[in-house]
């Protein structure tokens, strides 16, 4: 194994653990882009990413659920 690939391991290895850590978790084949829990966020927490919700900034999340009650599809789980 070369040194890139050592790298690339790694590095994926590290996105992974990021994910699991998040308190945010979004049902991304659930997701429509509606764009509603976005625009609802009181904490700028949420982006759209390529037509699907996405978290920006979890460290500024309050955890006050708006984006769950708001999601139509039941997408957004906080814990
Ligand atoms: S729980 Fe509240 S602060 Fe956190 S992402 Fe949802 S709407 Fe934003
Ligand atoms: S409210 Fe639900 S369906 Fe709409 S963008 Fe957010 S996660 Fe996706």
């Amino acid at each position: 194994m070369g040194l890139g690939s050592l790298f690339k391991r790694n590095k994926k290895e590290k996105t992974e653990d990021a994910v699991e850590e998040s308190h945010i978790d979004i049902a991304f084949e659930e997701c429509e882009g509606c764009e509603k829990c976005v625009v609802a966020c009181p904490n700028n927490v949420l982006i759209m990413d390529d037509d699907k919700s996405s978290v920006s900034n979890s460290f500024g999340c309050k955890r006050c659920k708006v984006c769950m009650a708001i999601c139509p599809n039941d997408c957004i789980t906080v814990n």
